[in-house]
């Protein structure tokens, strides 16, 4: 990576022709050698594309990183049941804002995408499930989908292969939960979206609970130029455990919010220098590497390399790479006062601690942040907390005790303030992020 041009560190790929006329359209994906993928995949054995995209070392981009290719491999095959795929694209992690723009612009590589890992895993029906809100990116997909029935890439024979695929887009009703896997299987099914027992995985018991990859936007968007440009100019982005290029979303307190694709690894020095930095006249204060649910970053960590060993190693998770930033102005207490919020609207409550937890750590919260909290609070507030991380059903427990342990971590003088003065030392209306 150089320091002299830093906008090389920029990798665009899935956004390559993001800023074309008209990129969702099948003319302008095919312009950037769109569905050259799957011709390649076509003359393959299927085994042969699930070696190749886990030799390319794509993991998963929902935020847990699982290897892509070994997660297609555990499908059973000669098992007489009918394999699916199906696309997450229920994208809801505050901060996160990086597969929605995808379809809006691209949604053909996901389709593309989609197709060569159906035949990879002999799946003839897949689906995604997209939010239910992002009404104009429903329609670009059914679009999308119709454009490649009309070319062939779709339907009975594709493209003069024998395999069949038929895709189908349904949306969902706006619940974050729906974007955990197994309640995203019972949500697709017809049923209330809450979290199914693992295992089995999906990949065993899945949708109508025969074996299913789920995968989400991102990955199987990115499968396509693997399939094109082949494992090794995949690998020479990124590093040995987490090669290739992602997309980044920067939100917040910075000059230009938005979407941007760099290989793993790039450090949010790198990326706030090209991208024009925080905020004129103000300083980072406290960041997120991986949306709401991933433990806060502070100033120390702006030259972590944000791939999923580096952020690991220094206490926190890649996630789904939403980089949160927030300036001297906000108040610690205010943000995690609200991300908590979140959780507790969302909580699908199938488990007490999740369901009573999160609902106890707004209360407290609410408390300290108006400068009403008592002493015991923050020991109070970790305990519950720690009472919900590690003892509830799902991943949403975990995410939601997340931000209260390492807000405490890096700015328990902050807390303290607010319990000592009996007032929030904040002024709200200069942190726009809260506007
Ligand atoms: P996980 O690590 O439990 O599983 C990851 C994937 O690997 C799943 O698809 C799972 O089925 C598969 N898997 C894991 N072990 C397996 C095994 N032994 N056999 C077969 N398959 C196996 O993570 P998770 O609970 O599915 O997801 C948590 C992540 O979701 C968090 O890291 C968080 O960042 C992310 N998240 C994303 C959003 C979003 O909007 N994109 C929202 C909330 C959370
Ligand atoms: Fe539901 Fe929360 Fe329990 Fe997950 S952790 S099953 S969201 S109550």
């Amino acid at each position: 990576m150089t320091a002299e041009h830093p906008e090389k560190l920029l990798s665009p790929v899935l956004s390559d022709s993001w800023d074309d006329d008209r990129p969702w359209t099948l003319d302008t994906y095919r312009r950037h050698d769109g569905y050259k993928g799957l011709h390649e995949a076509l003359r393959m054995d299927p085994d042969a594309v699930i070696a190749l995209v886990k030799d390319a070392g794509l993991r998963g981009r929902g935020g847990a990183g699982f290897p892509t290719g070994m997660k297609w491999q555990f499908i059973p095959q000669g098992d007489g049941k009918p394999h699916y795929l199906v696309v997450n694209a229920d994208e809801s992690e505050p901060g996160t804002c990086k597969d929605i723009p995808l379809l809006f612009a691209n949604p053909h590589s996901l389709i593309e995408g989609m197709i060569i890992a159906s035949y990879a895993i002999r799946c003839s029906h897949a689906f995604i499930y997209l939010r239910g809100e992002t009404v104009p990116v429903l329609r670009r997909l059914h679009a999308a989908v119709a454009e490649a029935y009309a070319a062939g890439y779709l339907g009975k024979d594709v493209l003069g292969s024998g395999f069949d695929l038929d895709i189908t887009v349904h949306a969902g009703a706006g619940a974050y939960i729906c974007g955990e896997e197994t309640a995203l299987l019972d949500s697709l099914e017809g049923r209330r979206g809450q979290p199914r027992l693992r295992p089995p995985f999906p990949a065993i018991a899945g949708l109508y609970a025969c074996p299913t990859v789920v995968n989400n936007v991102e990955s199987i968007a990115s499968v396509p130029s693997i399939l094109h440009r082949g494992k090794e100019w995949f690998r020479s982005m990124g590093s040995e455990k987490s090669p290739g290029f992602t997309l980044y979303s920067l939100s917040g307190h910075v000059t230009n919010p938005g979407q941007y694709e760099a290989p793993l690894g790039i450090t949010l020095r790198q990326l706030l220098e090209i991208t024009g930095g925080v905020r004129e006249g103000h300083r980072l204060k406290f960041w997120t590497p991986g949306g709401s649910s991933t433990p806060m970053f502070t100033e120390e960590h702006l030259d972590v390399a944000l791939d999923y060993e580096g952020v690991g190693a220094a206490g926190s998770m890649l996630g789904t790479k939403a980089l949160q930033i927030f300036d001297e102005t906000t108040c610690v207490v205010r943000a995690v006062t609200r991300w908590t919020e979140f959780y507790a609207h969302e909580s699908c409550g199938k488990c007490t601690p999740c369901r009573e937890g999160t609902y106890w750590l707004v209360q407290l919260l609410r408390r300290i942040e108006a400068g009403k909290g008592v002493e015991g609070d923050l020991e109070k507030l970790n305990d519950i907390a720690d009472n919900i991380n590690g003892k509830s059903f799902c991943a949403l427990g975990d995410g939601a005790a997340s931000p209260i342990f390492s807000s405490l971590q890096y700015f328990r003088e902050e807390y303290e303030q607010h319990l000592r003065e009996g007032r929030c030392p904040f002024d709200p209306a200069a942190s726009t992020v809260w506007a």
